[in-house]
This record gives structure tokens, sequence and C-alpha cells, in this order.
């Protein structure tokens, strides 16, 4: 089990580890909106405006305390949900919008340290560095391995029923709760 937490200990859970996952750093200008939008002291990017992120199943993890602590974010109508922890602006992780996606990427600020390359591997892949800030942008790498374990991941869990086992979403299918959008005033601003 990998242990999850958010800076102020109030959001925990553990997250099963065995199975498919992806380690990932995401220079796209969307995961640059949501670490602008949760603050310097939240520390989401690296120095050249990278997200890192551990993908696995959402029904691989579960909370042990202050789950009624998230919040979700939309960056617009039909963008991805951000979690974080609302105690402390903890970045958690991103889903999408429905349940049958069924991963999350969870993002580094709730990880241990630690354990993040004995529990989930070395092999990180560099996605979207096309719109990492300054130069040079790092080498993009590991995008074919990161789409064949993703749609795995998600046929497994649909096929196998899963899916429905997540955190995040109401059996209905709504997530635990309503995502804030923001305004394209917001996001034009966290984007310039
Ligand atoms: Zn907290
Ligand atoms: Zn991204």
């Amino acid at each position: 089990m990998h242990h999850f937490q958010c800076r102020c200990g109030v959001v925990r859970g553990e997250v099963d580890c065995r199975g498919t996952h992806n380690r990932i750093i995401c220079y796209c200008t969307d995961c640059q909106a949501f670490g602008r939008f949760l603050g310097p002291s939240a520390a989401v990017l690296d120095g050249q405006g990278g997200t890192e992120i551990v993908q696995v199943a959402q029904s691989k993890l579960h909370f042990t305390q202050g789950q009624d602590q998230l919040l979700a974010l939309r960056l617009s109508e039909t963008g991805m949900i951000r979690w974080y922890a609302g105690c402390c602006k903890t970045a958690i992780g991103n889903t999408m919008p429905s349940p049958g996606g069924a991963f999350i990427g969870l993002i580094h600020c709730c990880l241990d340290r630690s354990q993040v390359t004995a529990d989930f591997g070395s092999k990180i892949a560099l996605l979207e560095t096309e719109t990492a800030l300054g130069s040079p942008k790092p080498l993009a790498h590991g995008l074919f391995g990161v789409i064949s374990r993703f749609f795995w991941l998600m046929l497994t869990e649909r096929v196998s029923g899963r899916y429905r086992q997540s955190p995040f979403f109401e059996p209905t299918g709504l997530p635990i709760i309503q995502p804030r959008v923001l305004t394209s005033e917001e996001l034009f601003e966290l984007k310039k």
C-alpha cells in the first residue's frame, strides 16, 4: 500500500500499488493552470511547469480520513475534474468527468516521496513537453507505453465493473461533490 495525504494531514488514504500504473511528468498548459490556481505554496509545478503524476485505477484507492474535505475544480465545462484538499490546498489528482474514465492521475504533492519509486517504479514518461517553460525543453518520451497501459487499465476496470468502486463518484455516476468551473476570464488569467 502506498500512503498519501494532504500537507496538513487531515486528508489521508492508501493506494494499492499492484496493477497497472503510469508515472508521468505532464507539461500541458491545463496542468500548469491548475498548479497556478492552487498557488506557489502548493508547489505543484517544477521549474519548467511540469506536474509529476502517478496514474492508477480509482478503484485501487481509498480514503482513511478527511474525504469530506475534497474540493473539485474544472478549468472549463468540458475539462477534467481536478481534485484537491480544501483544508490546505494540496493537489490530490485528476480524473475524467465521469467514472468510466476509471483512472486518477495522483499528483506528487500528496504522495509519499520516499516510497514513490519503490511502489511505482523509476520509469517516468515526459508528455506535452512543447509547452514546457524555458529552454531547452525536456525531450518527450514514453508516450506509447503510457497510452497502452492507460487503455489496458480502462479496459480491465470497465470489463470487471471495478470502475464503479470509485471514491470520487456516486453510484449514480455524479462526482461526490459538484466541481467549481472556472470562468473564461479566470482561466485566461491562469494561462497567461
Ligand atoms: Zn489538508
Ligand atoms: Zn497535463
